[in-house]
C-alpha cells in the first residue's frame, strides 16, 4: 500500500528579488515499509520535498495525499542533542514535547536504549559518547514518538566514512524491524544503495525525477553485506554516470 501519493508537484520560492523554481513536476508513491533514498545535487530541492511532506511549505502545483494519518520522526543533519541533557533526557525530548510520558512509552524508550546499547550510559552527557553513539541516540529520540514515517535528511553526512558504514547496519536493522517508511536524503551513492529499497534520482535545480531504481537486494540483507554483492558496483557506475554532478 502507499502511505504517500505525491502527485505533479512543483514548488517555487518567491523572494523580494525572484522566483526560485525548487522542484518541477515530481509524480511519486512512497509505499508503506520502504526506505526510499533522495539523491540529487546540492540545490536541486531535496530538503524542499521533505518540508512538503510535512506541510511547513505549500505546493505551488500539485498535491501531496497521505493515506493515512502521519506520524513524523524527522532527523536532520546535526543530531541536535542537547549538551546539558543526559542521554537518558535527550532520548525522552520527544515525548517531553508532546506530553506523551506513560508508562508503556518509558518503557519502550528504556527497550530501545537497551537494545541499542546505551542502556548503561543513560545518565552520561552526549559530549562522552562516539559519534555512532549520539547517531543512535538520535535515531532512538526520534522513534520514541512512533513515527510511521521516518524523514532523514542527511543525517550521516557529517560523520566519518567509518562510523558512517558502521551507523548504516544499525539504522537499517531498527528501520527493518520496526517496520517503519523512511525517506533518506543524502549525496551519497553507496549510502543510497546500500540502505534502500528503492532510489530516486533527481536532476539539478529545478529538481525532476531523473531516474527510479528498484534494488532487488533480499530483504534482510545488510547494508554492509549489499557493498560485498556483485551488482553494488555495477549499480553504483550506473547513478554515477546518470547523475547530474555539481
Ligand atoms: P537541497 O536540499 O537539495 O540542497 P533545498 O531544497 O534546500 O535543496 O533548496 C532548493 C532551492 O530552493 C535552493 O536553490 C534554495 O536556495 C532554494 N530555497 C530553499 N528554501 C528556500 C526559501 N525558504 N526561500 C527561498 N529559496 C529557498
Ligand atoms: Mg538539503
Amino acid at each position: 500500500m502507499n502511505l504517500i501519493n505525491i502527485t505533479k508537484l512543483t514548488k517555487i520560492y518567491h523572494t523580494p528579488t525572484k522566483e526560485i523554481k525548487a522542484l518541477d513536476d515530481i509524480s511519486l508513491n512512497i509505499e508503506e515499509n520502504k526506505i526510499i533514498s533522495i539523491i540529487g545535487p546540492s540545490g536541486c530541492g531535496k530538503s524542499t520535498l521533505l518540508n512538503l511532506i510535512t506541510k511547513t511549505e505549500l505546493p505551488s502545483e500539485g498535491s501531496i495525499r497521505n493515506n493515512r494519518k502521519l506520524t513524523i520522526g524527522y532527523m536532520m543533519q546535526s543530531d541536535a542533542l542537547l549538551p546539558w541533557l543526559t542521554v537518558y533526557e535527550n532520548a525522552c525530548l520527544g515525548l517531553d514535547l508532546k506530553d506523551i510520558k506513560d508508562t508503556d512509552t518509558l518503557e519502550y524508550v528504556n527497550n530501545l536504549l537497551k537494545k541499542y546499547e546505551l542502556y548503561d550510559f543513560k545518565d552520561e552527557y552526549p559530549d562522552n559518547l562516539s559519534g555512532g553513539m549520539r547517531q543512535r541516540l538520535a535515531l532512538i529520540r526520534t522513534l520514541a514518538i512512533k513515527p510511521n514515517i521516518l524523514l532523514l535528511d542527511e543525517p550521516f553526512s557529517k560523520l566519518d566514512v567509518e562510523t558512517r558504514k558502521n551507523i548504516s547496519d544499525d539504522v537499517f536493522k531498527i528501520i527493518k524491524e520496526l517496520k517503519i517508511t523512511a525517506i533518506l536524503i543524502t549525496h551519497d551513492i553507496e549510502e543510497a544503495l546500500s540502505l534502500s529499497d528503492d532510489v530516486i534520482l533527481l536532476t539539478k535545480r529545478p529538481g525532476r525525477i531523473k531516474a527510479i531504481y528498484k534494488l532487488n537486494f533480499l530483504e534482510k540483507v545488510l547494508p554492509s553485506e549489499r557493498r560485498k554483492d556483485e551488482f553494488f558496483n555495477t549499480l553504483y557506475e550506473d547513478m554515477w554516470s546518470n547523475i547530474d554532478h555539481d
